[in-house]
């Protein structure tokens, strides 16, 4: 996130014009009120800003993400300015986490290229993180959105002593393995952080290990006002990081507005998760698949490819984001799960995990698969492969149209291997005389830009 260094001065500044824009996201009508009277409203209110101040626009031909302040001038230039630095962060946390096991390493950005096309444009907001920790088993919010159709709470890992030695071996094993992209995650998934009374105790070791602050998302910011008062303060400290609070009605809004000035919270997202909210979002996964009956605008919450570890249940399991759909209800593709019993156990399995599920080549008997929402189309001189979700991908395969349309219309069906493939196209006289060996490197080369897949189970 945002470097401190940076945003110290400007961080009230940010934070009041961040308040505003919130208030258009939560409280029905009051945008209205605002275009009516904009001075009038914002006094109102008791905002300390100018009409000039929070106008803000999209409207940058070259980048439509970029935040754009209408008056230069204006403390909108510093809170865009914020937003479009902490948009340009994401790529760089991705980066971040890149994994040093190299199979692991390879393995996931072949998900990331993957997601591009199952995803689309929301891809861009996916950090992919390799290692994910859970504190807890089921989570005591049962939000009817939850994307991760989280059961009720049924299990805390408290910080015992030998929990907390398991928690410090298991950290530090993490770091030997992947690196310092180990560190890059969160300490909670399918769970809400603050169910865990020793949340910050885990955090803490986990600072110690890593050097950074695991992020975190609750629903539950208005149980824990006086908790989360030093967890915002060394947030601010430090500067690098941004937290998320759900808010699940106006009048927990309002409580939040009382009990945090916008300074305070120039670093934590207000995510409005109530139907009445004008700027609400909720993905159409998990429990809230349907619920809304708005159209679907994104496929998952996941953001894990890599390693979902439950410190609770002693579970580890390795996944990646799909598009939710029946056979992936949740938006996760689940590759494998294990139990452990300690740390070494532990990396025994995860190694294990990463040579059955992380090859680098196909085999000649894996049944190879193009999903449905993929298409193959020739636009001018290029081919591209298109996405229903919104996304293209130039397919660079010198003289090969015809062949690549032709490995898509088979492995469209989903039930040939990459031999029969091979093989099929080499016999077929109507697609130009060619090598089997080139045709089961371009399948390997489409497999590896994430385009093909190899049909699961
Ligand atoms: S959305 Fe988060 S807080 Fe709500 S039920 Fe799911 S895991 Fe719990």
């Amino acid at each position: 996130m945002a470097g401190k260094d940076v945003y110290d001065d400007d961080r009230e500044a940010i934070g009041w014009v961040k308040r505003v824009l919130e208030y258009i996201t939560m409280i029905p009508g009051f945008e209205e009120e605002l275009k009516k009277d904009p001075k009038g409203t914002l006094d109102k209110y008791g905002f300390p800003l100018t009409p000039e101040d929070v106008a803000l626009s999209h409207t940058d031909p070259d980048d439509p993400m970029r935040l754009v302040a209408v008056y230069p001038e204006s403390k909108g230039k510093l809170y865009a300015d914020f937003v479009n630095r902490k948009i340009r962060t994401v790529a760089k946390t991705r980066d971040d986490c890149t994994p040093s096991e190299p199979k692991f390493q390879n393995w996931r950005q072949r998900q990331m290229d993957r997601c591009l096309l199952d995803l689309g444009p929301q891809n861009m907001m996916i950090i992919h993180t390799p290692l994910t920790f859970e504190l807890a088993n089921g989570c005591s919010v049962g939000c009817e959105f939850c994307g991760l159709n989280a059961g009720p709470l049924r299990g805390l890992f408290r910080y015992t002593d030998e929990n907390a030695a398991l928690w410090k071996d298991i950290l530090a094993r993490a770091k030997e393995m992947f690196g310092s992209a180990a560190g890059e995650g969160t300490l909670y998934f399918g769970t809400e952080p603050l169910d865990n009374p020793d949340y910050e105790h885990f955090k803490d070791d986990y600072f110690k290990e890593f050097d950074n602050l695991p992020q975190i998302t609750t629903a539950v910011s208005t149980r824990n006002i006086e908790r989360l008062k030093p967890l915002i303060k060394e947030l601010n400290e430090d500067g690098r990081f941004i937290y998320r609070f759900s808010i699940l009605s106006q009048d927990m809004f309002k409580q939040i507005c009382e009990a945090f000035t916008p300074e305070e919270l120039a670093l934590v997202e207000l995510l409005p998760q109530y139907d009445e909210a004008p700027g609400n979002h909720f993905a159409d996964v998990g429990r809230n698949e349907g619920r809304t009956g708005k159209e679907a605008i994104s496929g998952t919450i996941s953001c894990v490819s890599g390693f979902l570890i439950n410190m609770c249940t002693r579970t580890v399991t390795l996944t990646t984001p799909t598009w939710a759909d029946d056979e992936h209800p949740e938006g996760m593709i689940i590759l494998a799960k294990e139990e452990f019993t300690d740390a070494e156990d532990l990396f025994d399995k995860i190694g294990r995990m990463i040579k059955e599920n992380m090859k680098v080549t196909l085999e000649p008997d894996d049944i190879i698969y193009a999903p449905p929402y993929l298409n193959v189309v020739q636009k001018e001189d290029d081919l591209y492969v298109e996405s229903d979700r919104g996304s293209a991908l130039v397919i660079r395969e010198k003289n090969g149209e015809a062949l690549v349309k032709k490995v898509f219309e088979l492995a469209k069906q989903g039930c040939y291997t990459r031999r029969e493939i091979v093989t099929e196209i080499v016999n077929d006289t109507k697609v130009p005389a060619i090598q089997s060996q080139y045709l089961f490197f371009m399948i390997n080369r489409l497999w590896k830009k994430g385009i093909l897949s190899v049909k699961e189970g």
